[in-house]
């Protein structure tokens, strides 16, 4: 009889933990006991999944600390209206110090570097401080100057001279903007590397998408892609060979399933379900993160063995339902992000009177009854199988919609 493969220790001290500290699990996986006892994958995968709306309507079930040991309160969205919290203590502050120190190392970040941060660092969001926490961790300096004014970024940059900057891909074509308008050249200045969060730089065969290539045609710069979410609290990234972004083992334990909640094979897509490793505050199991992505499990030409993620494809709330097909944001995303007349865009998403996803997009009035239309339509054809519903406005109008105020990135589509 062949051996049962066991998961490795630091996830049963995860559950121990939980089944000790975690009112929501104890409750959950009652009757499930971890002393003496090593655990098999195979039981492993029969254990319940956590989902978003666990967390929403069960926050402080989840605490798994008394909260005057709590350091840190991060916020993250829920699905209840308001927020859910986060609880970081802190030896969970410390965890994401070395998870941000192993992440910018990967992208080559190392002591004496200095790094221009372009997000945001407070408002309870997790990233900011976790980059502050990391760079301190890694002997580096920073300069945080926060998400948007250009200007701003561009002064910093000439008076300090970062080699690195963290930012939000899409705020770089503004950053490249404005530098083109304000005679700043973009072939001789400090920033060799760009560690981008939020969105994909790169397809599914790892080249860099229309928004990776728009930022390189300018700027000769070395980009690394990463992702992460709130609630693991960990961040997968890309290596110099840029093959997908690894995992972190020592923090983060990786499942990516189907449909039906089965793992999937090596390169196959699935919703990405982690659980958290040496955390403390907020302890994770088999939590479903919604996204989808490629799990790669061949070793990486780096020498690094840890599986790798492929770009985000989409969320699982976000995919569009059309006549039986699947349709992701970042397919219409890539066809108007690669049309120079195309100034900006607005796709939303809603329900006809059958239930249907409607895909509507909002274009600029220069482009109907023009032949840019035409070309649109044909691309809509070859690539969605649809012909969304056009309408077309000023591009104050749409802008307007896109760059809202208080919001970290463009908000490019919205599900109504
Ligand atoms: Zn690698």
């Amino acid at each position: 009889m062949q051996t049962p493969q066991l998961v490795p220790i630091a996830l049963m001290r995860t559950l121990t933990y939980v089944l000790q500290n975690s009112n929501f699990y104890k409750k959950l996986f009652k009757g499930v006991n971890t002393t003496n006892k090593e655990l098999s994958f195979h039981e492993w995968r029969t254990y319940p999944f956590t989902s978003k709306d666990d967390i929403s309507k069960n926050n402080l079930d989840f605490l798994a600390v008394p909260m005057s040991e709590i350091a840190d309160f991060v916020t993250t969205s829920g699905t209840m209206g308001d927020p859910v919290t986060i609880y970081l203590s802190r030896l969970d502050l410390k965890r994401l110090a070395l998870n941000e120190r192993d992440s910018l190392s990967l992208a080559g970040v190392k002591e004496g570097d200095l790094v221009q941060l372009m997000t945001t660092i407070d408002r309870q969001f997790m990233a900011g401080i976790a980059y502050y926490l990391g760079i301190q961790e890694l002997n580096a300096g920073i300069i945080r100057i926060g998400p948007g004014v250009p200007e701003l970024q561009w002064s910093s940059i000439l008076k300090y001279k970062p080699r690195v900057l963290i930012a939000v891909p899409s705020f770089i074509l503004v950053l490249i903007d404005y530098a083109k308008k304000n005679g700043i050249t973009l072939l001789d200045n400090s920033v060799e590397t760009i560690v981008c969060i939020g969105e994909s730089i790169r397809d599914d065969e790892f080249n860099l998408n229309v928004l990776g290539k728009r930022i390189t045609k300018d700027w000769k710069v070395n980009l690394y892609s990463t992702y992460a979410c709130t609630e693991m609290a960990t961040a997968f990234t890309e290596c110099h060979a840029k093959q997908g972004c690894h995992l972190n083992e020592k923090l983060l334990f990786l499942e990516v399933v189907d449909e039906n909640g089965n793992e999937v094979g090596d390169g196959e897509q699935g919703e990405i379900v982690i659980t958290t490793l040496e955390t403390t505050g907020t302890p994770l199991i088999r939590y479903k993160t919604g996204d989808i992505a490629k799990r790669f499990l061949q070793k990486c030409s780096c020498g690094n063995s840890s599986p790798r993620l492929g770009p985000i494809v989409g969320r699982k709330n976000q995919m569009i339902k059309y006549k039986g097909t699947t349709i992701f944001p970042q397919t219409i995303f890539d066809i108007f992000d690669n049309m120079e007349e195309v100034d900006c865009y607005k796709i939303i998403i809603s329900k006809d009177n059958y239930q249907n996803d409607q895909i509507t997009i909002l274009l600029q009035l220069e482009i109907m009854d023009s032949t840019i239309h035409k070309t649109i339509l044909g691309k809509c054809q070859s690539r969605l199988k649809v012909i969304p519903i056009f309408t077309f406005h000023e591009l104050e109008v749409i802008q307007a919609q896109v760059y809202k105020k208080n919001l970290r990135k463009p908000e490019k589509i919205v599900f109504i």
